[in-house]
């Protein structure tokens, strides 16, 4: 739901099929099977996708690029994947995070959240769920953030990282 106040011609962006987000993506996945196929689904639906299978390649990785979102494994070679996202809101970092996790009860979706995962998806996941769980993240960020509007253009720009609305 639009809240008020919100200008017609944002409210016109937000309730557009035509609404196109475009991220830079981190996938963090040891199961190559299963990060093909998300790596697959991600750059079809128009992303940009830099996919990983540890934590520490990850941490490298972050540390070099700037990304939008975080979708990141639990079971990891190097460790568990939370420790990851942990690090990340010690260092008052908030970059977007989407837990995969084969572990199913609701003590692991508590520890998820407590270690500040912005949502979840179980293993196995449909390939709908999972890109809904991906766009919900990103239209949530894209709400948070400050329209910069180009007066030569009728149409609002918003952007956060290298993610962009138009
Ligand atoms: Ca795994």
């Amino acid at each position: 739901q639009l809240k008020g106040g919100q200008t017609q011609n944002r409210a016109g962006i937000m309730n557009s099929a035509a609404v196109n987000l475009m991220a830079n993506i981190l996938l963090v996945e040891d199961d190559d099977d299963l990060a093909e196929l998300v790596q697959m689904h991600l750059k079809f639906q128009g992303h940009d996708v830099v996919r990983t299978n540890s934590i520490e390649k990850a941490q490298a990785l972050y540390q070099g690029s700037q990304f939008d979102l975080i979708v990141l494994d639990r079971g990891l070679p190097d460790g568990d994947g939370l420790d990851f996202c942990r690090l990340l809101r010690q260092q008052e970092d908030w970059a977007p995070v989407l837990m995969l996790t084969a572990r199913d009860t609701e003590l692991d979706k508590v520890l998820g959240l407590e270690a500040g995962v912005d949502d979840y998806i179980t293993k196995p996941f449909s390939v709908l769920e999972f890109q809904a769980r991906v766009r919900n993240i990103l239209r949530r960020l894209s709400h948070s953030e400050a329209i910069v509007k180009d007066p030569q253009s009728t149409e609002s720009v918003m952007s956060f990282g290298r993610l962009t609305i138009q």
